[in-house]
């Protein structure tokens, strides 16, 4: 407890002052003078003021960024070892400060301290580490090509570059991995970013900002502008940005579709889910119920993948509900600034309202609550894990993403009919299928739709494996050197010889 307490006062610290944006290497206050507040969804009160950004600060970043982009500029002429060498000092520096980043995560977000620090920052390090790997690696390609008239008399190969100035638009619900799977990919392929954290969660990001210039990162290579959604539409729309990267709801992806076609800037979405997990009666039952528990309530079901659509086949459905109805009463529920809290409150009084409204819904349609079903105490945004049964595919909580911790349990016969029934909506982030039998599982897996199937696991993530959707869910990869492919151009240089 002593130690929490002593990371909780250096943590305030840095909440106490006012915090600015970060633009061509200065800290400075928006155009505009304003601030706005970040709330602590513990406890409801304010936690830090913060610039509120706006359109013509987006305006001073991304020509910042650009500036930092010119052929003479240090950050371009900079080797791609040290590049790399750059890159994994933030991640030292990450690690060095990792309780401080922990705690600014648990009192933003409401995550617990402890879960922060072993996975958020964790995840975060270890991504630029593996990103500082990549500026050394990016090459072209000799191609033998057969062009007339003269074949045999070309030279002909590609040239792999940065796409250019970056706009990165992130969530409030891993805010610090977040930024690192937009940013580390971008500084390996050599482009300068704009950055722009969610309203409810900027603190991270911040002192990540604050970490990236110690460790020596050029002036207005990476930029960083708080402020609500009209600064993500500002930079969305900006055309002195070559590509947006953008992770949120599927509402906000469409709108950045439409704002960035102004100058066709390339765009990668990562977008929401309804993630299916599908239980088969060979499953090992411990595996099963411990996945699936953890695939809904890690981080409150506040997760783009969670498994929110729970498919058991009928001879273990009522073990297996029961089970995850069990694990999901022994979650202690707490402030992230209790030790032993093991899940967090949900991020905003708006989250709070719109879970509270799904599972209204869902029982005036007809489901029945098996645990949770309310919200926790009376101050925090807290909702008690939930699962649900008897719900039916046309009910809003067995179609719509709710970003809470609620799980619709749904049981059924047919093995071979579970696939098409699982692949069922728009989305198509993730999916898990609990099996003992490795041939079923593997061929289920592959009839699934979407970017990543877990097999008796739940959302394993990893720097090295690619992240993103089918359908609605999304357009491109994160992670993995697919992502890069998303920060790069492809020249092809052809001489005559
Ligand atoms: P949003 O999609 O609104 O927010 C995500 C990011 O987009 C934030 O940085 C936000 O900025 C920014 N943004 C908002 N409006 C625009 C715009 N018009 N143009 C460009 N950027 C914009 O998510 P919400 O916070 O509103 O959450 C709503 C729902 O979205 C959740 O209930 C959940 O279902 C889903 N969601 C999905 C996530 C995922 O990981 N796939 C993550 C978070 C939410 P600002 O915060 O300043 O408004």
């Amino acid at each position: 407890m002593a130690v929490i307490e002593s990371v909780e006062q250096r943590a305030e610290s840095f909440v106490r002052s006012p915090r600015k944006l970060l633009i061509g290497g200065e800290w400075v206050e928006a155009v505009s003078g304003q601030t706005f507040e970040t709330i602590n969804p513990a406890t409801e009160e304010t936690l830090a003021q913060v610039a509120h950004g706006k359109a013509e600060d987006i305006d001073r970043a991304a020509k910042a960024a650009r500036k930092a982009f010119a052929e003479d500029a240090p950050w371009r002429r900079m080797t791609a070892s040290d590049r790399g060498r750059l890159i994994w000092r933030i991640a030292e520096l990450i690690e060095e400060n990792a309780d401080e980043l922990a705690m600014l995560e648990s009192l933003d977000n409401g995550k617990p301290f402890t879960i922060a620090k072993a996975a958020d920052v964790v995840l975060t390090a270890d991504l630029f580490r593996y990103m500082a790997g990549w500026p050394t690696k990016i090459e072209g390609t000799t191609i033998p090509i057969s062009a007339l008239p003269a074949p045999g008399e070309y030279l002909a190969y590609t040239l792999r570059e940065p796409v250019g100035v970056v706009g990165q638009i992130i969530p409030w619900n891993f805010p610090l991995v977040m930024a690192s799977w937009k940013l580390g990919p971008a500084l390996a392929c050599g482009c300068t970013a704009v950055l722009k954290p969610a309203e409810q969660t900027p603190l991270s990001a911040l002192r990540l900002g604050e970490l990236m210039q110690e460790a020596g990162l050029p002036d207005g290579v990476v930029n960083i502008v708080t402020g609500f959604g009209d600064a993500g539409a500002a930079l969305a729309a900006h055309d002195g940005v070559d590509k947006v990267a953008f992770t949120g709801s599927t509402e906000v992806g469409r709108l950045i579709v439409k704002a960035a076609a102004g100058n066709l800037k390339k765009l990668t979405l990562e977008l929401g889910g309804k993630s299916p997990n599908v239980v088969f009666a060979d499953a090992d039952p411990e595996s099963a119920i411990v996945g699936s528990a953890n695939a809904i309530f890690f981080n409150t079901g506040q997760s783009c993948n969670a498994g929110s659509r729970l498919y058991v086949q009928k001879p273990i459905f009522d073990e297996i509900v029961s089970g995850v109805a069990e694990q999901a009463k022994r979650f202690k529920l707490a402030p992230g600034t209790d030790p032993e809290a093991q899940l967090g409150p949900l991020i905003s009084d708006e989250q709070f309202e719109k879970v509270l409204g799904y599972l209204d819904s869902g029982r005036n349609e007809g489901a029945e609550t098996v645990v949770g079903g309310a919200r926790q105490g009376d101050r925090g945004y807290f909702v008690q894990p939930t699962v649900l049964t008897n719900t039916t595919p046309t009910m809003k909580v067995e179609r719509e993403e709710i970003f809470g911790p609620v799980v619709c349990a749904i049981p059924f016969d047919d093995p071979d009919e579970i696939v098409p029934v699982a692949n069922d909506t728009n989305y198509g982030l993730a999916a898990a299928v609990f099996s003992r039998d490795i041939s079923k599982a593997h061929r289920t897996a592959k009839r699934l739709r979407a970017g990543t199937v877990y097999i008796n696991t739940y959302g394993v993530v990893d720097a090295a494996l690619p992240f993103g959707g089918y359908k609605e869910s999304g357009w491109g990869r994160e992670l993995g050197h697919e992502v890069l492919n998303n920060y790069l151009e492809t020249k092809s240089v052809v001489a005559a010889l």
